[in-house]
Parts: structure tokens; C-alpha cells; sequence
């Protein structure tokens, strides 16, 4: 039998290499403004007619190339970015294969212009299916001009699979962007057909971010930035309150190339928990510049993935930077401004829960006298943050705590520090018995009562539950309470948590447990109702956090002893309810993701008075 096996010709294995690198016309866009970047230009622009199908250009005021070099750079591995294998861990370069152009020039009718900047002229070159049919000197601008025409005009196969104009022009405007977003010191222009979609100067990322998404966007950014041996890592997340139920605009950027990467992303996400509702999401600008040798970018041409050696670490990096940011950056409560409707502050729906009578008094405890130690009898009650947090045992020093840290945290609202909010006369109105309305300096505040004190609750259960212990009110009658099975071992498993916030439970005789003691926050609320409700809420939360149990407790305990909407609220009860509020570190929104508090400026106020 004769030897069959052949090498295949150039043209052939180009054009086998070009489908997997030039999939669609923004394929080929990506490389051509990758190659803009690696040649130094500081301005690329973009041309593109029919969605890329009749002409891709890319011109650039880069390097340029030598004529030997203009002819080289369309032969497959063909690079000046590399020369040995371990310059293949230091990579700066976008490219370094050579097989862009290679596999491009395969599949389309391509004219290249390029000159050097100290050449007088430059060399045209023109190529066909991998075939290079004239090259001669030309006049031409400092840098290279690539016209890329009729696309898979020899592979028909694959010109039927692409999608429509208005598709593959997404694509296409979508690599743009994240090319665009990665270089904001570079200017760039898109040009389709005869509409310029983009015409961005050169500028600082926050202005590039803004110019490509709107002047509205620059309120909504902030800065996140952490320094550390093995990352450095800066850019924005978007405020929780824009947060959307549309994936928005997510980009991750390692030294200056966008990556997609699930495990990051999830980081980033998860340090906008309890800020966000669990079906929306964030936006985040975020840029890592990490050392080469710690980044595998050699998985695929085209892909987008990336490997790490140090992901853990890089992880946790970028959840507590987004956290600090959030805390510190996200104190302003001014949410839903936009919407006009926030004034109309709905009545109570028909069958809202009435939780319980107005008759009731939230203080009263009928054993005060006895036991000595009721809430009542340290002034607290039940709104504050827990005694043993912010517990000084009397009322004035509470307040004193929570107006320090509003202090601090109010210099991060904006311009206008407010403290007169903490001024003692300040006024309190509740509405609808579910909102509080009170001045402040600069405007006022309306607080939602249930989900204000529910922030406090469970900042509160958070702290004890970690590091502290809370105080427990032992009751006079112990409750017994009648279990499910299910239900029973999962108060067993909590019970250290329970305990540390202040639950006394006791004998685990059959499914029977025995109520001694709940929180002094909680004195006030009929036992079996609030341990129910907990294990009922508890089960909810921990199905869909899986892991994070005491959030998942915290989020029970906040709900079920939260002051409910529909209970008159007297003005002590407000005032610390609000000061405690303040207090939180994030006092903005409640533990399910909405918001607390909306804040209405003067300024804002005369605007709709058109005063
Ligand atoms: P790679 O970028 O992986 O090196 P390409 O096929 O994309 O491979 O490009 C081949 C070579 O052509 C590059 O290494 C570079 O030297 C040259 N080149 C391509 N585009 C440009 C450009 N716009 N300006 C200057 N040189 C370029
Ligand atoms: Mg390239």
C-alpha cells in the first residue's frame, strides 16, 4: 500500500485554523483592535459596514510595520510578540500566537496600509484567501489601516450560519466595548454603515465608563481599590439600588483583557447579599493587574477564560473589597430617587397583616417589679441594637454611641454632613403606621419601620452570634413547645446560636423542648409564635444560602422579632429605632435586599415645588 499521509497546503490549514479563530465577523474585530493595542496606538477606530459581513477596518495610529514585516504578519505563527516558550508566562501582549491575521486573510479579501513612523512611505498589500496578490509602496498615515471585505466569501458554509445584521452587530459592539473599557487611555470611534455609534476621547475609566453608558452612570459608580502582594485591583461596582434583574454590566478585566469567570464573579456577588434582592444583579467595573507568571491565558484563541494559580486568594480579595466599598461608600440613602411615585405613599393594603393591637404596650412587662432586670428597667427597649452591643445600660449613652458613628458615616454622605439629624427636639411623624418621616438638615428621611428594624435586629443577632454573648430573660412559666421530629433536630443544631443570642432551651425529651429564657429583645413576644416562626423562616433562608446558616438565623430572628407594619410606634420608639438604624453598618437597606430609608434633599424638594 502506498504512503496516503499528506501535509496539508498553507491555504488549507488557514482556512481549518480560521474557523476556530474568526467564528463570526466580531471575532475578527476582537483581533484587529487587540493587534491596534499591541502596536501602541492611542487612537483606533473602528469601521464596519453590514454588520462586519461586507468590511471590518481597523485603523490605528500605532507602530506600523516594516515591508518584510506586513508581508509576514498573514503567515500563520507568524509573531513579534514571542520568541522562546517561557516568554509565553510573561505575556503583556493581547496576542502572541500569530494566527489572527493568518486565519483572517484565509477566509476574506483583505487590504493592509501600514508605515513606520520614521518612513516617508508606506507599503500596501493585498491578499486573498491566503494568497498575497500585490504589494507595493503607498502614502499612508503613521500606523496600520487593515480593511477586512466580504467575509467567508469562500467558505459559504459558514457565511450561512451567521445570524442577522442586528446579531452579529451586538457582537460586535460588544467586543468594542469591553476592548473600549479596558483601554480608557486609547480614543475610539465605531463606525457602522453611516452612523457613528461611538466616538469616545481618551480619559479616565470612570469618564470612558460614563461616556459609553450614560451621564447617568457616574452616580451610580463607586470606587473600589486594594493593593496586595498578589493583586492589584481597582474600578466600581454599581450603588445595590441600580442593581438590575437583567445580567447589566459585568466586566472583569485581567491586565487590561476582559475575562469572563464564574467563581469571581460569584465574589462579587455575594458581597452585595442582603443588598440586593437575590434575583437581581450587581454591575461592576473591576480591573486586576496581576504578575503574568500568576495568570494562564494560553487556553484558547478566542476564549475568554482564564486561570489562575492563586484563585482562592484573589476570591476573597475581591469580596472584601467590594464589602468595604459598599460599607463605606453606600451610606447615602437616596434611593428610588428617580422615581416620582415615592411621594404618594400607598395606604396600607386591604388585607395588609395588622400584627398586633395598638393597645398593646411594647414596654410593659407586668414581672418588672420582680425580676428587677426587665428590658424596660435599663431604659432600652426593644428597638435598640441588643444591650450587649451598643449597651451601656441608659438610654443617653446609646444614643451618644449611635450619634458617633452617624458622624463618621455621615461625612461619606456626600457634601452635607447631617448631623442635626441627632439633634435631641427633632420631630417624628408616623404614617400609615409603617413609615417614620423625620427632618433632618438637609431635607428628610422616611424610614420603613418593619424593615429598619429588622436591619438592626439582624445586625444585632450577627454580632452576638459571633464574638458575643446576649442577654437571656428567664421566664417565669418556661414554655414547652411540641415539635415535628424535623423540626426538633433542627433546633437542636442551632441551639448554640440560639443560645448565644440569648435562648435558654432546654430537655430534648421526644420532640418537646422547653422554652427558659429568649432574648431581653424578644421579652415581649409569645415564645412558641417567635420559635416557630424562626425554624419556619430559617428553613426558607437556608435552602436557598445553603452554607451561610447564621446568616440564614440572623434573617429568621430579624424577621420574626422585627416591630411589625400596622403597630403605632410612640416617640421614644422611633427615636431609638432610628438611632439604631444609623448605628448599622448597613443601615440603607433591610437583610431581604430592599430598600430601608429614602432621603429627600431640600434641594430636591423645591425642584418638585419648582420653588
Ligand atoms: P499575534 O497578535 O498573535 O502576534 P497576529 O496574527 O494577530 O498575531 O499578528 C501577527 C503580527 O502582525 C503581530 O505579531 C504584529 O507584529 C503584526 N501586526 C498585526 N497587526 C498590527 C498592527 N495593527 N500594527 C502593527 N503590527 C501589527
Ligand atoms: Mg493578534
Amino acid at each position: 500500500m502506498p504512503d496516503i499521509i499528506q501535509l496539508l497546503p498553507d491555504s488549507v490549514a488557514n482556512q481549518i485554523a480560521a474557523g476556530e479563530v474568526v467564528q463570526r465577523p466580531a471575532s475578527a474585530v476582537k483581533e484587529m483592535l487587540e493587534n491596534a493595542i499591541d502596536a501602541g496606538a492611542d487612537n483606533i477606530q473602528l469601521i464596519v459596514k453590514d454588520a462586519g459581513k461586507t468590511l471590518i477596518q481597523v485603523i490605528d495610529n500605532g507602530c506600523g510595520m516594516t515591508e518584510t514585516d506586513a508581508r509576514l504578519s498573514f503567515e500563520r505563527h507568524a509573531t513579534s510578540k514571542i520568541r522562546q516558550a517561557d516568554e509565553l508566562f510573561r505575556i503583556r501582549t493581547k496576542g502572541f500566537r500569530g494566527e489572527a491575521l493568518a486565519s483572517i486573510a484565509a477566509i476574506a479579501h483583505v487590504e493592509m496600509k501600514t508605515r513606520l513612523r520614521d518612513n516617508e512611505i508606506g507599503t500596501k498589500i493585498l491578499i486573498s484567501g491566503s494568497d498575497v496578490e500585490n504589494q507595493e509602496p503607498c502614502a499612508t498615515p503613521v500606523g496600520t489601516s487593515i480593511s477586512v471585505k466580504n467575509l467567508y466569501y469562500n467558505t459559504p458554509a459558514r457565511r450561512n450560519f451567521l445570524k442577522s445584521d442586528a446579531v452579529e452587530m451586538k457582537h460586535i459592539v460588544e467586543e468594542f466595548e469591553r476592548v473600549a473599557l479596558a483601554h480608557s487611555d486609547i480614543a475610539f470611534k465605531l463606525i457602522h454603515n453611516t452612523s457613528e455609534l461611538f466616538n469616545l476621547k481618551e480619559s479616565t475609566p470612570r469618564q470612558r465608563i460614563v461616556n459609553m453608558f450614560g451621564p447617568k452612570f457616574n452616580e451610580r459608580l463607586v470606587p473600589v481599590k486594594e493593593e496586595t502582594a498578589i493583586v492589584k485591583l481597582s474600578g466600581f461596582i454599581g450603588k445595590p439600588e441600580y442593581a438590575r434583574k437583567t445580567r447589566g454590566e459585568q466586566y472583569f478585566f485581567v491586565n487590561n483583557r476582559f475575562i469572563k469567570n464564574s467563581y469571581l464573579h460569584h465574589a462579587v456577588k455575594t458581597a452585595f447579599e442582603e443588598l440586593i434582592s437575590r434575583d437581581s444583579y450587581p454591575s461592576y467595573f473591576l480591573y486586576l493587574d496581576l504578575d503574568p507568571s500568576s495568570i494562564d491565558v494560553n487556553i484558547h484563541p478566542t476564549k475568554t477564560e482564564i486561570k489562575f494559580t492563586e484563585e482562592r486568594s484573589i476570591y476573597a480579595i475581591i469580596h472584601s473589597a467590594v464589602r468595604n466599598s459598599l460599607g463605606k461608600y453606600n451610606i447615602s440613602p437616596s434611593l428610588d430617587f428617580e422615581q416620582e411615585d415615592v411621594f404618594n405613599v400607598a395606604p396600607l393594603p386591604r388585607d395588609a397583616e395588622i400584627a398586633q393591637p395598638e393597645t398593646v404596650d411594647f414596654n410593659f412587662n407586668p414581672f418588672d417589679a420582680e425580676t428587677g432586670k426587665a428590658s424596660a428597667s435599663s431604659g432600652s427597649s426593644s428597638f435598640g441594637r441588643g444591650k450587649s452591643v451598643v449597651s451601656p445600660g441608659n438610654w443617653e449613652d446609646v444614643y451618644q454611641i449611635s450619634e458617633r458613628s452617624f458622624e463618621s458615616q455621615s461625612e461619606l454622605i456626600e457634601a452635607d454632613p447631617d448631623t442635626s439629624l441627632m439633634s435631641e427636639n427633632r420631630n417624628f411623624i408616623q404614617l400609615q403606621k409603617r413609615y417614620i418621616l423625620t427632618s433632618i438638615k438637609s431635607g428628610m428621611l422616611i424610614v420603613d419601620q418593619q424593615r429598619a428594624h429588622e436591619r438592626v435586629l439582624y445586625e444585632w443577632a450577627l454580632t452576638v452570634m459571633n464574638d458575643q454573648q446576649g442577654t437571656s430573660q428567664q421566664s417565669l412559666f418556661p414554655e414547652t413547645i411540641e415539635l415535628s421530629n424535623q423540626d426538633c433536630e433542627l433546633l437542636k443544631d442551632l441551639e448554640p446560636d440560639l443560645q448565644k443570642l440569648g435562648f435558654t432551651v432546654d430537655s430534648f425529651g421526644g420532640s418537646s423542648v422547653v422554652i427558659n429564657g429568649v432574648p431581653a429583645e424578644a421579652a415581649d413576644y409569645p415564645v412558641r409564635e417567635l420559635i416557630e416562626g424562626i425554624l419556619e423562616q430559617y428553613k426558607n433562608e437556608a435552602d436557598s444560602l445553603k452554607s451561610a446558616s447564621r446568616t440564614a438565623l440572623a434573617k429568621s430572628i430579624a424577621r420574626n422579632m422585627s416591630v411589625k407594619r400596622g403597630r403605632t410606634l410612640q416617640r421614644e420608639e422611633m427615636l431609638e429605632l432610628i438611632d439604631a438604624l444609623f448605628a448599622c453598618e448597613q443601615p440603607q437597606v433591610s437583610p431581604g435586599g430592599n430598600p430601608c430609608i429614602l432621603k429627600f434633599s431640600i434641594d430636591e424638594l423645591n425642584e418638585k415645588f419648582k420653588a
